[in-house]
């Protein structure tokens, strides 16, 4: 990218940035490059670096320039799901002894990760609300982790923190800042412009955007902690495939025009099962309603399409859940069409009785692009069924 690339509008990035034309064709799309070994011009002779599969491939690279310049970070790493990504930042980062400071209201894979693959290394996890600065204040003046970690918009309840306030408190304690930008995305929330240290996707969701295709990835300002990561996604191999990085590709050049289409439709979900009798609750950031709504009107430029409802018992949320039609019940997010998810049961299974644990009550929409009275009429009739 050139200098005057990167002053170009987000929806001007996200089309163009690492999308430039194939120098010996003139394609106007990068190829997709699957060879996995790069003739060498004598020992040791490589052309751009490219070695072996693992290591590099021009379409990865294509992607990780793409994120980076979206996120305004100054280095970006493709991976194989966003686990992936959050393993090997966790690896590059944490020592046996280590704590992290997890957000209570995080994706239950992130919860599983600490507590049953990295907890019996060595690494120690404490969970508090991120949303509640008095709380994580308190947190922090008990015992210093190592990495703070919060999503925002949290999963599935939308909780609201305030990145910046987070930053201040997270970095006067020594530890690092991490923000899982998942449900925003890029394009309606920076996390590096507000001082986080790490961006985590998993670009499974709307970076990809047609449920066609896992991946994960970092974005980070920081040069030796880049050095750590891209070794570990070197060493330990979990990258992304090219068809992966190219279909990934591909998805991020519509994501503005999607997130705006995903929020105008979320609101409006949002806004009719507010004054719905048989909703007891409606989790949406765009509610005056809502607790962290002056904050996310703040950091974000729109709301997301995530909506989360609470009906009135775990059984006419089940109900709801397996309802809908034109709303697939379906685990996953962020993808054009409209799904529902039942948390309990479906995507925080693994963090039921923990303190991660989601309510009964609570179902999760993931509003698409379709037309916003068909998703209008599926979630009356759903709730009336
Ligand atoms: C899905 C998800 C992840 C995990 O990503 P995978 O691509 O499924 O490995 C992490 N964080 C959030 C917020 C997610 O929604």
């Amino acid at each position: 990218m050139t200098a005057s690339d990167a002053a170009r509008g987000f929806a001007s990035l996200a089309v163009h940035a690492g999308q430039d034309f194939d120098p010996t064709t003139g394609a106007v799309i990068p190829p997709l490059h699957f060879s996995t070994t790069y003739a060498q011009d004598g020992i040791g002779g490589l052309r751009n670096g490219y070695e072996y599969g693992r290591s590099g491939n021009p379409t990865r690279t294509a992607l990780q320039t793409q994120l980076a310049a979206l996120e305004g970070g100054a280095h970006a790493f493709s991976f194989a799901s966003g686990l992936a990504a959050e393993d090997a930042l966790l690896r590059a980062v944490l020592q046996p002894g280590d704590e992290v400071l997890l957000g209570s209201d995080v994706y239950g894979g992130t919860h599983r990760l600490l507590a049953r693959v990295l907890a019996p290394w060595g690494v120690r996890l404490r969970v508090v609300d991120m949303s509640d600065p008095d709380a994580v204040r308190a947190a922090l003046a008990e015992r210093t982790p190592r990495i703070v970690w919060v999503e925002t918009p949290s999963n599935p309840l939308l909780r609201i923190t305030d990145i910046a306030g987070l930053v201040a408190l997270g970095h006067e304690a020594g530890a690092l800042v991490v923000v899982d930008n998942t449900f925003a995305t890029p394009a309606l929330q920076q996390p590096l412009s507000f001082g986080a240290d790490v961006v985590v996707h998993s670009t499974t969701k709307y970076l990809g955007g047609h449920s066609d295709v896992v991946g994960g990835a970092l974005v980070l300002e920081d040069d030796g902690l880049a050095e750590r990561i891209g070794f570990l996604q070197f060493a330990v191999g979990a990258v992304s495939g090219p068809l992966d990085a190219w279909l990934t590709t591909r998805g991020i050049k519509t994501l503005d025009v999607r997130m705006q289409r995903h929020s105008e439709n979320a609101a409006a979900i949002a806004a009719f099962l507010e004054g719905h009798e048989r909703v007891a609750k409606v989790y949406y950031p765009g509610l005056q309603t809502h607790p962290g709504h002056d904050i996310a009107a703040r950091q974000m430029s729109r709301f997301g399409g995530i909506v989360s409802v609470a009906l009135e018992s775990g059984e006419a949320a089940r109900r709801f859940a397996e309802s809908t039609q034109l709303f697939q019940l379906a685990e996953s997010l962020g993808g054009v069409e409209s799904l529902v998810n039942y948390p309990d049961a479906m995507t925080h299974a693994s963090v039921r009785g923990t303190e991660a644990a989601v309510p009964v009550e609570v179902v999760r929409l993931s509003v698409g692009i379709e037309a916003v009275d068909d998703l209008l009429a599926d979630v009356e009739r759903a709730l009336r069924a």
